[in-house]
This record gives structure tokens, C-alpha cells and sequence, in this order.
């Protein structure tokens, strides 16, 4: 085993959105860091941020209705929805500057403006989504959103849910017209290709990482295997980023870090209808989504979309959420026994028992037939016909579970950062909003982990040049989420 000999200041574990998002911040604030990324297969971006791998949509909340829940008494939760959607508008502005400076190409590459529609039937569902518009467009982060429940106009705004449908049917929609379809396996690619021609930064693909020592002089060994010849190295670093996707939670149980103790993983894997036929594609130019059936997980309610993939527009149903004990696509089905241990062995066991309806649900879903995934698609494209579309295996998704002190172990959707006590390693867990909050979730690292750069003049007015709103609210703000706003839809090219 060989002991290189100088130091990273920064060692990136994996090339998915994240690593690259991390790597390119960091180095736009201080371009003298020396940044090594390993990555276990042979492409960046073959995982989950590929876009055959994930459903693309660039998270706003102008569409998803999971963001904005009802509570009993009928009362509309907007927070979640607000948080995103500002989060989103990081995402456009980071792209926008990088896009600027040329180190992004052309924004068409990996950004298109593609409406985002949430379509719902039946009385209550209408009220409900009338309801929430009504209160989502006070907020200038939703203004241009429109409703409507004439199936004229949804018919015009999304021909191919109102084909077929009884003329008595409830339907209501909203439309955002400036929502996007994100490539985020072309955007991750990008930004480490400009990343890798900068001074001091460095990609190993087929590189596994396998563990990690921290010594007194605070510097990081990492074990690392190259699985061509499988000799192993260690590579020493200042600072470590866990951005390994389903793998994070191995890797931060290996780095022996006392605040990553207790975390379980959950899997839920995810399945797409490709549409084959370019004439019914032609007809589709949205994404819609609708509400989540009864015991579905939030992040899992199928929508129709289009996508722009390998150069071309495609129709997408899905993902169809599933069960599979993998924790990454090109994974072992051994992970999730492989995961547990001793610290949370507990917590898994309990976050189980409470969630033993959703567990039914996905083995519910993976047993679907054709005809049945047919019939989902129909509740939002009444007369799609099964000739036009085959499956397709999309990414796998990990959840977090998590030590709870009342009921032993709780499952949770989000997205959460771990980091060791000094700041000089953090992994990224969990699966959703995801990709599209990559810019704010890594921003949010770079606080945590860099305090004093973060808080020194330089970083800050750097910052500002990156995201013109930083430090203040669009939401709170009708002229600053105006003005930025078409700032970042100009340069993207992707003005409604
Ligand atoms: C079905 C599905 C639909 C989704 N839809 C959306 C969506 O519409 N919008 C959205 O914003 N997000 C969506 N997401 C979430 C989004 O795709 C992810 O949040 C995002 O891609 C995660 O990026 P990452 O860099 O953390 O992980 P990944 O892209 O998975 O990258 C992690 C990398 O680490 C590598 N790795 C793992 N272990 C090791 C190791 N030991 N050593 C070296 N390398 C390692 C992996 O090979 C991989 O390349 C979806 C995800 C799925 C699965």
C-alpha cells in the first residue's frame, strides 16, 4: 500500500451533482485549494444524477403537491413549498454566473423551460388545490402561476390528460409557465470537466473509497482501492466530503465519526414508462404531477413529464416507487444488511414496525404488471395505449432513518448534512428535494464547515458575485425576486 505524499486540502467522494456543485464552489471561492474526487465507477454522474437515473424536474413547488400539505382542519402548510422554491432560484443563479464566467456552455445543454402543472379531480381535490394556489400567489416566488378548472384551457395547457375525459369529470389545474427540466447527468458532467481543467484539481475513476482514519495532526487518511488492479493507496486530506449518494452511509459508519452513529438506511428504488412513440411525445410539453395515493412515499407520486435527454424530447411516466435492498443502482443486494450494525440496528427495527404500511406499499409496487403500471398512467393520460411504452429502471433512492429519542428510530424524506465535530469531514444522506437543491444544500455545507472563510470579506463578496440574493429573501421581496429572477432566466435562456 502506497502513502502519497502531499495533502489534498479537499478530497470528494463520488462525482454525482453533488461533488461537483461542493468542488465547484469551493474552488470559485478559493482557487488555490487542491481538490481530489474518486469516483468507484468509470463515468461522473452514472448514478442517481444521471438523467435516465432521476425524473429531471428542477423542484420549485410550483407543481409538487407534497410540499404543501393539508392539515385536518384544512389549513395549507406553504413553509416547505416557500424553502424550496427559493432554494431552486440558488440552483438558476449559481448556473446563470457559471454560465457567464464560461464555465458552463450553453444553458439548452442542461436546462429547458418545460411548465410545471399539478392536475387533481374530484370536488375536494379541487377546493384543495384552488386553495393552495390562492395562497401560494401572494408569494412572488409563485407570481405568473394560473388556475384553471376549464377543460378547454387544461386541454390547451396539457392536451393528453383531457383526451378521453367525461366532459362532467372536477378537474382543476395550475401552471407555472416558467418550470424546468433539468439534465442534472450533463450539468454534473460539465461542471467537473470545467472543474478538472482548473490548476490543483485532480479525478480518479474505478477508484473505491474504503475507509478513513483521522490522526492527531488532523489530517484525514483515505483508503483507496483501485478496482482495476485492486491495489489499495492512501491518500491524505484536509477536509473529506462524503457525496457517495446510497454509499454516504457506509462511508460515514467507516469514518468512525461519533455524530454519524445511529443512522439506517431505507431503499426505495424507482421504475419509469418510456414513451416510444415521437407523435403522442409531440403532443406533451409539461410536467404534471397530481396527488399521492394513499401510502405512497411523498417523493414517489408518478408524474408525466417531458424530458430533454440525449439530445431529444421524450415522454416519461413515472418513477413508480419499488423495494430493492440495494442502496445504489450498480450496487450489492447485500447493502442493506451491510448496514447495519450495532448502532442502528435499533433505530431500523423500530422505524420498520411504524412503517410497515409503506414497506407493503413498495413490495406492492414492485409486483405491478405492465397493465397495471398502465392503468396508473391512465389516471393521468386516460387513452395512452400499452404499445407505446416500455419500462425502465430508473436510480435508487436511500432514506434516512434515524435514532429517535420517543420512538426509537423515525424514517424521514429529506436531505441531511452530517458533519464531524471540527468541520473537517461532512456527508451528504438522504434523497429528496435532491439534485435540484444541491446548490443550497452545499452552500449550507460550506457554512458549517468553513465559518471563517465564510464570514471573511473576500468569501462574502465572492458570494454575492455567485448569487446576487445572497443573504436575503425573494420571498419577502417582490422587486429583489423580480429583478434576480429574470436576471437568471435571461442567461439560461429560459424566459416564459
Ligand atoms: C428515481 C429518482 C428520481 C429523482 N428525481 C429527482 C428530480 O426530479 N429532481 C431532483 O432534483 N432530484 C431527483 N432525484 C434525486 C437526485 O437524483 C439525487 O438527489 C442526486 O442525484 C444525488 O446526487 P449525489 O451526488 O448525492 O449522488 P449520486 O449521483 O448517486 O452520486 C454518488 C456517486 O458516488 C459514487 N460512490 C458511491 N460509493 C463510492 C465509494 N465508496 N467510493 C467512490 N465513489 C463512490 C457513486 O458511484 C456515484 O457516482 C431523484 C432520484 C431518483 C433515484
Amino acid at each position: 500500500m502506497t502513502d502519497s505524499d502531499s495533502i489534498a486540502d479537499v478530497v470528494l467522494v463520488g462525482a454525482g451533482i453533488m461533488s461537483a456543485t461542493l468542488g465547484t464552489l469551493l474552488k470559485k471561492l478559493d482557487p488555490s485549494l487542491s481538490i481530489k474526487i474518486f469516483e468507484r465507477l468509470d463515468a461522473a454522474a452514472a448514478e442517481s444524477s444521471d438523467a435516465w437515473n432521476n425524473a429531471g424536474t428542477g423542484h420549485s413547488a410550483f407543481c409538487e403537491l407534497n410540499y404543501t400539505p393539508q392539515a385536518e382542519d384544512g389549513t395549507i402548510d406553504l413553509s416547505k413549498a416557500l424553502r424550496i422554491a427559493e432554494q431552486f432560484e440558488q440552483s438558476k443563479q449559481l448556473w446563470a454566473s457559471l454560465v457567464t464566467s464560461g464555465d458552463l456552455p450553453d444553458a439548452k445543454e442542461f436546462i429547458r423551460k418545460v411548465p410545471h402543472i399539478a392536475f387533481v379531480s374530484g370536488a375536494d381535490n379541487v377546493q384543495f388545490l384552488q386553495s393552495r394556489f390562492e395562497q401560494l400567489v401572494q408569494s412572488p416566488l409563485f407570481e405568473g402561476m394560473q388556475f384553471s378548472t376549464d377543460h378547454a384551457e387544461l386541454a390547451d395547457w396539457a392536451p393528453l390528460i383531457m383526451q378521453g375525459r367525461s366532459a362532467s369529470e372536477a378537474v382543476a389545474a395550475t401552471r407555472m409557465g416558467i418550470g424546468n427540466d433539468v439534465n442534472f447527468g450533463k450539468l454534473t458532467r460539465a461542471l467537473l470537466k470545467s472543474l478538472g481543467e482548473q490548476a490543483g484539481v485532480e479525478s480518479f475513476f474505478g477508484a473505491e473509497v474504503r475507509d478513513f482514519r483521522h490522526k492527531e495532526d488532523g489530517v484525514w487518511r483515505i483508503k483507496i482501492r483501485d478496482l482495476d488492479s485492486g491495489d489499495d493507496q492512501i491518500v491524505r486530506s484536509r477536509f473529506v466530503f462524503i457525496g457517495a449518494g446510497g454509499g454516504a452511509l457506509e462511508l460515514l459508519d467507516a469514518s468512525g465519526i461519533e455524530e454519524g452513529e445511529g443512522y439506517g438506511g431505507f431503499p426505495v428504488s424507482g421504475q419509469f414508462l418510456r414513451c416510444t412513440n415521437d407523435a403522442v411525445i409531440a403532443q406533451h410539453e409539461a410536467k404534471v404531477y397530481g396527488k399521492a395515493a394513499i401510502g405512497a412515499p411523498p417523493m414517489s407520486v408518478p408524474h408525466l413529464d417531458t424530458r430533454w435527454i440525449d439530445g431529444k424530447r421524450q415522454l416519461l411516466f413515472g418513477p413508480y416507487a419499488g423495494f430493492s435492498t440495494k442502496f445504489l443502482k450498480q450496487g450489492s443486494y447485500l447493502d442493506l444488511l451491510r448496514s447495519l450494525d450495532i448502532d442502528n440496528i435499533l433505530p431500523v427495527l423500530y422505524a420498520g414496525a411504524a412503517n410497515l404500511d409503506l414497506t407493503q406499499y413498495l413490495i406492492g409496487q414492485v409486483m405491478l404488471d405492465k397493465e397495471e403500471r398502465m392503468d396508473m398512467l391512465r389516471v393521468y393520460f386516460p387513452d395512452a395505449n400499452d404499445d407505446d411504452w416500455d419500462a425502465h429502471i430508473a436510480g435508487q433512492r436511500v432514506q434516512i432513518i434515524k435514532r429517535d429519542k420517543d420512538k426509537g428510530g423515525r424514517l424521514q424524506f429529506g436531505t441531511e448534512i452530517v458533519t464531524g465535530k471540527n468541520g473537517s469531514i461532512a456527508a451528504l444522506l438522504g434523497a429528496s428535494p435532491g439534485a435540484s437543491t444541491a446548490v443550497a444544500i452545499m452552500l449550507g455545507l460550506i457554512e458549517r464547515c468553513f465559518p471563517e472563510q465564510v464570514a471573511s470579506a473576500d468569501w462574502q463578496a465572492k458570494l454575492k458575485q455567485l448569487f446576487p440574493s445572497y443573504n436575503e429573501s425573494m420571498a419577502d421581496n417582490a422587486p429583489l425576486c423580480a429583478r434576480v429572477r429574470a436576471q437568471s432566466l435571461e442567461t439560461l435562456g429560459i424566459k416564459s
